[in-house]
């Protein structure tokens, strides 16, 4: 047999983490690196966070698990929290992000055909990521995901991302909303333009539809705002988050307005694990932590030193590096060529971790409780990694 006991799907590297601390990943074989990838946006509080560590022990202990047949007094005070700091009225707790756009995207179909309508369509954006469900590659124009797996589910529209006048003349009789990620990530973290932001707003209102944002890469502090969509001056009908949602714990959420929320009745949708007390007590843990003005000024300002090192880093390599782009600690640099063989320099020569995304872009996503100490790290291993870089030949 050569197939290998992890179906291989993913191109792992060497690198094999056993323990971590704080912003730093320790190998099996005891080499350390500085994670400025955290999982990909999800370990906000960096490894082993005192904080959410005990809030994990203790609930592990007292319940772990139980239906949702049952009442869920934690999930009801969880829910009740992001009520309180966002715009929704109501939340569908999953366990990952696809399945929160999942849910997103049936919520918004729910709301139309509810009441009798028969609109279905949703209309995405070029080079989004949503997730890697039959649903959420649909819901992608990206053909490295679709293919092998067709046929894709029917009702998605793809249109450039930040073009507002293909977004409008995309509607038709049978759209039933708008979804996309305020800052594509997979896509080389690249953040909606005001106008289109509002925009998209606008015309939603103007024809009824619902707009859904994608905020499991962006949510949860990591733009600098407790979510990205406050920074845009709108609010969403329907919102899926995840990723740093539960700090490493595998978490997600749908999130609507109670007027989005109306096709959503009982029997209408389900998840066995979903929001189970194990869930929420990390969430809780986590929403302790960066859910305060405090926490997201902290954010904010190591998020502008860090691009203001990396903006001035970069001019002293005009061949390597073109620009840095993105919000809080979701940032961006992008190069003159593919970023997956300098990634993998950063990683194996000079232990740091950042992530490769489309658009000749890497990103770099931190722990959102690193300080100045960690800055200065990154940036000795930057710098050394572009020395000593060699750039590939051009193909
Ligand atoms: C990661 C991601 C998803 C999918 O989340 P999973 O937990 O991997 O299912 C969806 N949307 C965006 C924007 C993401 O970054």
């Amino acid at each position: 047999m050569s197939i290998t006991p992890l179906m291989p799907v993913y191109p792992r590297c060497g690198f094999r983490p056993v323990r971590g601390e704080g912003a730093w990943l320790i190998s099996e074989d005891g080499s350390r690196a500085l994670d400025f990838a955290a999982g990909i946006a999800v370990n906000l509080l960096g490894h082993g966070h005192p904080h959410l560590t005990k809030a994990i022990q203790d609930q592990a202990a007292t319940l772990m698990h139980v239906s949702n047949l049952y009442g869920s007094p934690q999930g009801e005070a969880f829910a009740q929290r992001l009520v309180d700091t966002t715009f929704a009225d109501t939340v569908f707790f999953t366990n990952s992000g696809a399945e929160a756009v999942e849910c997103s995207i049936k919520t918004a179909r729910a709301y139309h055909q509810s009441q009798g309508s028969d609109r279905y369509e949703i209309i995405t954006f070029k080079n989004a990521f949503h997730g890697r469900t039959m649903a959420t590659i649909s819901a992608s124009n990206q053909e490295k995901m679709h293919k092998g797996f067709l046929p894709l589910l029917e009702g998605f529209k793809y249109v450039d991302f930040d073009d507002l006048e293909g977004a409008k003349a995309a509607i038709g009789p049978k759209t039933a909303a708008f979804l996309v990620e305020p800052i594509q990530g997979e896509g080389g973290v690249r953040p909606a333009s005001d106008a289109f932001m509002k925009g998209l707003r606008a015309l939603a209102d103007e024809h009824g539809l619902m707009l859904i944002l994608d905020e499991v890469q962006c949510g949860v502090a990591r733009s600098g705002t407790l979510y990205c969509y406050e920074q845009y001056g709108i609010e969403p009908d329907i919102m899926a988050t995840a990723k740093g949602l539960g700090g490493g714990f595998p978490v997600g959420a749908c999130l609507a307005t109670e007027e989005a929320a109306r096709g959503m009745v009982v029997g209408t949708h389900g998840s066995t694990y979903g929001g189970n007390p194990f869930a929420m007590a990390a969430c809780q843990a986590v929403w302790d932590v960066v859910a305060n003005d405090e926490f997201l000024a902290q954010v904010r300002a190591t998020g502008d030193k860090l691009r203001a090192a990396l903006e001035q880093f970069i001019g002293n390599y005009p061949d390597l590096f073109t620009g840095v782009r993105g919000k809080g600690l979701m940032l961006g640099v992008t190069m003159t060529h593919e970023t997956r063989a300098f990634v993998a320099h950063l990683r194996d020569n000079h232990g740091l971790l950042t992530v490769a995304a489309g658009d000749n872009t890497f990103r770099v996503l931190p722990p959102l409780n690193i300080d100045d100490s960690h800055i200065s790290i990154f940036m000795e291993k930057l710098s050394a990694g572009a020395a000593s870089y060699k750039m590939p030949e051009a193909a």
